[in-house]
């Protein structure tokens, strides 16, 4: 008797573990493992999913106590024994269960797509002498087959469609022994091919040579630190990788490329096409579950040997992986947010180490974290200072109090003014950005000084102009704008804050002859509403691009020569550890997108703090002083990456009992504190203290060592549930999370 190892589906910790089952006679010829099972589990003996990840000869527990597995999902395995490894590995950083990370790497399973298609049988003995006849008797039927003639193996539906037949002359011609139908599973295309442009690789630049050449030799190193490429933006990081996939590709192994969600655009995935071709297939969460399974099946069956994608993309299950390569690796986003929260830049690390994969870092700002571990050797580092056009923009940092000292209110200063003019006379583009969508953020009465403000959440309402009304941005919240104030009855409503909406107006106002586009959350809903705005604004349909981060990153339109930053402030005045770090990022990616052909650009940096380094720095693209800056901030604070800082946040409708309980675990925290290992700062309101109303409070706890740091985290909340009822407290941990909320 063969027993299978079983995780079971079920999210608690005390049933993260392996039960065995009997592998029933007729079950073992399908059963491998990777497989996923119905099984019963406890007393009433309820079916569950399970997931085989072993199996034994032999068990502890006597036979008769051994339950039987019931039936087998699958039709081949969702995961190896290395994924196991990986799984473990997710398991033990993430402080989950293993069926939780089992979950997160395998594909959501769809059903195979199959196609009948019929094919002429050949291989009948007398098929040419009644292939003859058919054609002289019967007309409907010859139409069949001189079309399999011209087409051997087609679909039944082509065949029905192009020669406008029924299904019945078909199955009349498989009676004769004429054709035979098969079914044929079909893996459906998401990128259209047929606009493909095929590229020749560029005679690249001495410091790509220099970052090729380093690469390469890595790949074909034993050991494979993984390495961080840190080139400015328009240093032709893309160009690099292109070269190194194709150096892997011809070792016969295939690459994973991760971008940003945001970054994905067919521009993107255009250059990986343009040198792979049909090689090459995305991933992502626009696509339908069918969609995207198929692609993972092109993967696992070789079809394809480049997959590019956003962080789920890094389970890609190739049988030879050797390259995974992340773009712009400190966004934010490769952070997951939901269990398993995983950073996929370390899932890539181990994914990396299992697999004898190299793991290659890119970046124009690369992660504080990151480039500290370059600067100590964990990880290797390769540096390219010069853009392919060697000009950088020309960078001015505008101070808006002076503006206001002159006399001047509005949300544009005269030198980004006149720049965007000196553009649209010259036929240029220009981008305007600012991290915040709607028309204005503040809304108050001037009499009375009432603030509209969601009754839900603790959040100002956001005015939005397109409809009139007001928009709680944390839970969707809206209500028509009131003509007068809810508080005194006054008719004098003043406006504050200016987000897209509001730049596009006064951009509208004061040039009306541009054409104007607008790219945040509010224009992009829809399928392709994205592509679209970027297809006309790449196809010179619009002038000028107003837009939130969406627009910072990645773009490379050689027409755009003036880059203005509305309010380079608001991620300085965001309270968290990293806000000089994500303002230099910003300003340096926002910047880049000036400049990259021949005409030298120009950006404009509006703030009232032109002191602050990080936009110091930002102005003379100074990565590495702001570097130097930044890390010894970090270690005079006992920040990251100094320290590892977990974040505790309980949520729920009673305030205080929300309050009390964290008071318990403080209570409890102080107790188990050897030596004073750990230090606690809270409770106190989240930065947004109610949400849907729901009430929100924080302890935040540093340590030094992770390990130790997670277990006595999760020791102290485990005790906190035995001595406590904390019914109706939703717990949320985050280790290190990317914003202290
Ligand atoms: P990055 O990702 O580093 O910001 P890109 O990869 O977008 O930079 O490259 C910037 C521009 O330079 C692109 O338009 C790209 O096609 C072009 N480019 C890259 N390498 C070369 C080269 N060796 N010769 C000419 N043009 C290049
Ligand atoms: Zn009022
Ligand atoms: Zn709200």
């Amino acid at each position: 008797m063969k027993y299978a190892e079983v995780i079971i589906s079920i999210r608690h910790k005390s049933l993260d573990r392996i039960f065995n089952y009997k592998v029933p006679e007729n079950l073992e010829p399908d059963l491998c493992i990777g497989m996923r099972v119905i099984i019963p589990f406890g007393k009433g003996n309820k079916s569950y999913e399970g997931y085989v990840i072993g199996f034994s000869e032999s068990t502890e527990i006597p036979d008769e106590k051994l339950k039987g597995i019931i039936s087998v999902m699958d039709k081949y395995p969702l995961f190896s024994e290395n994924t196991i490894r990986l799984a473990k590995f997710m398991k033990e950083k993430y402080y989950t269960t293993l069926s939780e990370c089992l979950q997160c790497i395998m594909p959501a399973v769809a059903r195979d797509k199959i196609q009948r298609y019929v094919y002429l049988n050949k291989k009948n003995e007398n098929f040419d002498e009644l292939f003859e006849k058919c054609v002289l008797k019967n007309n409907t039927q010859s139409k069949v087959l001189s079309f399999l003639k011209e087409f051997d193996g087609a679909s039944v539906n082509e065949i029905k469609l192009l020669t406008e037949v029924s299904l019945q002359p078909i199955k009349a011609l498989e009676k004769k022994g004429l054709v035979q139908i098969f079914d044929r599973e079909i893996k459906r295309d998401v990128l259209d091919f047929s606009s493909v442009r095929q590229t020749k690789p560029f005679e690249p630049t001495d410091e790509q040579k220099t970052a090729i050449e380093f690469v390469k030799k890595k790949f074909y190193d034993e050991e494979k630190k993984p390495i961080l490429i840190h080139g400015v933006t328009g240093s032709g990081k893309t160009e690099i990788y292109l070269q190194i996939i194709d150096e892997v590709l011809k070792n016969g192994k295939q690459a994973i490329v991760l971008v940003p969600e945001i970054s994905l655009t067919p521009q993107t995935v255009g250059r990986f096409t343009g040198r792979f071709g049909k090689r090459v297939s995305v991933t992502h969460s626009r696509l339908s579950i069918g969609e995207r399974f198929d692609q993972w099946k092109k993967a696992r069956e070789g079809e394809i040997s480049i997959m590019i994608g956003p962080r789920s993309a890094v389970f890609t299950p190739f049988s030879n992986l050797g390259i995974i390569i992340i773009d712009e690796e400190h966004e934010h986003t490769y952070k997951s947010e939901t269990t398993p929260k995983y950073d996929t830049r370390e899932v890539a690390c181990e994914t990396g180490r299992i697999f004898g994969a190299l793991v290659v870092f890119g970046s124009a700002t690369p992660d504080i974290s990151t480039y500290y571990k370059a600067k100590t050797g964990i990880f290797d580092l390769v540096t390219i200072k010069n853009r392919v056009n060697k000009s950088f923009p020309d960078v001015n940092i505008i101070d808006m109090r002076k503006e206001l000292e002159n006399g001047n209110k509005s949300v544009f200063s005269r030198d980004l003014l006149n720049a965007i003019d000196d553009n649209l006379l010259n036929g240029r583009q220009t981008i305007l950005f600012l991290n915040r969508r709607g028309h204005s953020t503040f809304v108050s009465c001037r009499k009375c000084g009432y603030v509209m403000e969601c009754e839900d959440c603790n959040v100002n309402y956001t005015y939005h102009i397109s409809n009139d009304r007001l928009v709680c941005h944390y839970c969707g919240k809206s209500l028509a704008n009131p003509k007068n104030c809810p508080q005194c009855g006054s008719k004098y409503i003043k406006y504050f804050g200016a987000g897209t909406q509001k730049i596009e107006e006064e951009t509208k106002k004061l040039f009306p002859e541009a054409k104007v586009l607008r790219m945040d959350t509010d224009t992009t809903s829809g399928k392709n509403g994205h592509e679209n705005i970027l297809k006309k604004f790449s196809g010179g349909e619009a002038d000028i691009l107003i837009g939130t981060q969406m627009i910072a990153k990645g773009l490379d339109f050689p027409n755009v020569s003036v880059v203005g930053v509305i309010a380079a402030d608001m991620s300085l005045n965001s309270g968290d550890f990293k806000c000089a770090e994500n303002t230099f990022q910003m300003l340096t990616q926002v910047s880049g997108r000036a400049g990259r052909s021949e005409v030298k650009g120009k950006v404009f940096i509006q703030t009232y703090n032109p002191s602050h380094y990080s936009i110091e720095f930002a102005k003379n693209n100074d990565y590495l002083s702001f570097y130097e800056h930044e890390i010894a901030v970090r270690k005079q604070m006992m920040y990251p990456p100094f320290t590892n800082i977990f974040f505790i946040m309980f949520t729920g409708s009673d305030e205080k009992k929300i309050i009390k309980s964290l008071y318990g675990l403080i209570d409890i925290m102080i107790k188990f504190n050897k030596n004073n290992q750990f230090e606690h700062i809270g409770p106190s309101p989240a930065v947004i203290s109610k949400i849907k109303n729901q009430y929100r409070w924080k302890i935040i706890v540093k340590g030094e060592i992770e390990k130790n740091l997670k277990n006595y985290v999760l020791y102290c909340l485990d005790r906190l549930r035995e001595s406590r009822d904390l019914s109706g407290i939703n717990m949320n941990i985050t280790l290190n999370p990317v914003y202290i909320m």
